[in-house]
């Protein structure tokens, strides 16, 4: 038996926020594991150069998007590869954006309209200033190489209007 023992001090100090009631910042990190289960062939797709909507199998309405149940009838849909190209519904020029966005500000999200498809697809739009962005305008698909597996590995750059 040791009478004397006692743990180890250190000299790290906590920062302190308020008094009372206390507040204090701790660092926390963790890792996630985080399934995608019914969206997954969608995120294959990007993998893949494709982008993958739905299809309601009842009434077929068509989504930009992955969806397993259609919200106009309630069945469940099938997958089915959007055009590669689109245009713009809407957009607007984001000057502020979380963390791993914050670096690139300003950037644009556009809402893309597909031919044949009822709803829109958020994403981003590069190549373009922003007071260069007009609805209507033409835009395609483009794919990282290097698939995250996120909704990020896809994005949409300008189409040259033929003339
Ligand atoms: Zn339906």
């Amino acid at each position: 038996m040791n009478k004397d023992a006692k743990l180890p001090e250190t000299e790290e100090g906590t920062i302190l926020f308020n008094v009372d009631p206390i507040i204090v910042k701790h660092h926390y990190e963790i890792d996630y594991l985080h399934s995608y289960a019914q969206d997954s062939p969608f995120f294959a797709g990007l993998a893949k150069g494709k982008l993958l909507g739905s299809r309601c199998t009842a009434c077929g309405y068509t989504y930009a998007t992955p969806r397993g149940h259609c919200m106009e009838c309630g069945e469940t849909t099938e997958w089915v590869e959007l055009p590669r190209e689109g245009w713009v519904h809407t957009y607007t020029t984001c000057h502020f954006g979380g963390e791993a966005f914050l670096k690139e500000t300003p950037f644009t999200l556009i809402l893309v309209e597909f031919d044949g498809f009822d709803t829109l697809f958020l994403s981003r739009l590069v190549g373009v200033q922003a007071e260069e962005v007009t609805v209507g305008m033409p835009v395609r698909a483009k794919f990282l190489r290097n698939a995250k597996f996120k909704p990020t590995d896809v994005y949409f750059v300008p189409v040259a209007r033929q003339l």
